[in-house]
């Protein structure tokens, strides 16, 4: 059998094709020379061996009524329950600011941008959003993405093209998007332990002083619920020449005076190089960003094949990020009783002797320590008290710190938290009983 297979290259900005003619290629009839299913069900099983297997909760939430939704059973049947793990941490999903200027941009524009940002992508509602981030963020500009995901990957990816020999240090506990950033984009990488700037500074003193630089981290470790150490990384930055990226994803729109994170709550934003925020959590939408210098912004513009090659994001989210973004410029009220709530369930759930990680964020995990008990546990609360709470095993966090990560929001009354609080009370004596069972 004969195949034709179309390779491109990019040659001084110009695609080039070239059409190869392969000869014969086995097989050719009947029969694949790989069985296909069968490395499907081995990639599979070894996911449900290690205990890794993902399985997702079916819920509908209601508008109007976060954090309430309806949990449908695999076998058709359905319950209501109060989500306890989301990430819409301040309820703007649901937010009327929100939903109007998501609606009116609906009836303005339609469903789809209908491009990609270079090819008719590029709309009133983009460049709106951008302008209130890069204010957000004290920037020139701002870059939208389809998510953060993609902003981290594409911007880390594609530093090396901007500075050849870069190196990259990045925190050993970055997330996914920034590691595959670092991964993919060929150039030298160091990663150093987590939080730790005295091995930074071994790693950074260890290297020519003429090479270029980046220390990449970010402001809020979402599994923890700890703080990175801007200001000595920005120091550091400093003395070796570096520049910075810092991911802000878990603190947009919750820190700071006007929602801009824990760096502008910090007076630290003039010193970092490059934010990256998301519009999917505390702005309740969806979308990522960059906001850093108008040069560092064009560059990444004329060279991420992430931003390039990809549709640009409805009109209709651009809106209603917008509107989220403005919003929360201005309400320090949501702000404050978001963090009261979660000061409200730390203090509650450390009262009964729940072994809690409190680094003073808006994030709270109870760790469990053990697969098994976490699923069970994430199980009856589910189950036995409409309490939604994912577990949280490995690799999302070291064997051994198995949790339940709570994310208590503005919108949890405090009907929601007694439940909460009564069920874990309940489920954690059993829990105890069990183990005592166990380990006897
Ligand atoms: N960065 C961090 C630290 C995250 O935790 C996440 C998602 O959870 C992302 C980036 C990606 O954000 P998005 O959901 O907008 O892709």
């Amino acid at each position: 059998m004969h195949a034709l297979y179309a390779i491109k290259t990019v040659y001084r900005d110009m695609h080039v094709y070239e059409f190869v003619h392969t000869g014969d290629s086995e097989p050719a009839k009947g029969g694949k020379p790989v069985d296909y299913s069968e490395k499907l069900d081995e990639a599979i099983a070894r996911l449900h061996d290690e205990g890794r297997y993902r399985t997702f909760i079916d819920i509908e939430r209601k508008n109007g009524h976060f954090p309430h939704a309806v949990w449908t059973r695999p076998d058709g049947t359905q319950r209501d329950i109060t989500v306890w793990c989301g990430n819409d941490y301040l309820g703007m999903g649901q937010h009327p600011v929100v939903l109007e200027a998501m609606h009116e941009a609906i009836d303005a524009a339609g469903a789809g941008s209908g491009g990609t940002r270079n090819i008719s992508g590029t709309t009133v509602y983009h460049k709106r959003l951008e302008a209130e981030l890069a204010d957000l963020h004290g920037k020139e500009a701002a870059l939208i993405f389809t998510s953060a995901y993609i902003a981290n990957d594409a911007t880390l990816s594609t530093l090396p093209k901007l500075f050849p020999g870069l190196i990259i240090y990045s925190d050993a506990l970055n997330h996914a998007s920034m590691i595959e950033g670092v991964r993919r984009n060929g150039g030298a990488k160091r990663i150093f332990r987590h939080n730790d700037v005295e091995h930074l500074r071994e790693l950074l003193e260890a290297d020519d002083p003429k090479a270029p630089k980046l220390i990449a981290f970010e402001s809020v470790y979402s599994m923890d619920g700890d703080f990175g150490p801007i200001e000595a990384i920005c120091d550091l930055a400093d003395e070796f020449g570096a520049l910075t990226y810092i991911d802000e994803v878990h603190a947009v729109g919750m820190y700071g005076p006007r929602g801009a994170g824990v760096a502008e709550r910090d007076r630290l934003m003039h010193r970092l190089d490059i934010i990256n925020g998301t519009l999917a959590k505390a702005y309740g939408v969806m979308g990522g960003y960059i906001a850093a210098s108008a040069k560092m912004c064009d560059a990444i513009r004329s060279y991420a094949p992430g931003f390039i090659f990809t549709t640009s994001l409805p009109p209709a989210v651009a809106a209603g990020a917008a509107a989220s973004v403005a919003h929360l410029k201005r309400d320090q009220e949501l702000r404050d009783a978001h963090q009261t709530q979660a000061k409200i369930l730390k203090t509650r759930l450390k009262g009964l002797g729940l072994p809690i990680i409190d680094h003073g964020s808006h994030i709270v995990p109870v760790i469990v320590g053990d697969p098994v008990h976490t699923k069970k546990l994430s199980d009856m609360l589910l189950e036995n008290f409409g309490i939604y709470v994912q577990p949280i095993n490995f690799p999302t966090v070291p064997r051994g710190t198995e949790r339940l990560r709570f994310t208590p929001s503005p919108v949890h009354g405090p009907d929601e938290m007694d439940t909460l609080v009564q069920a874990m009370d309940e489920l954690w004596s059993h829990c105890a009983l069990n183990r005592a069972e166990l380990a006897g």
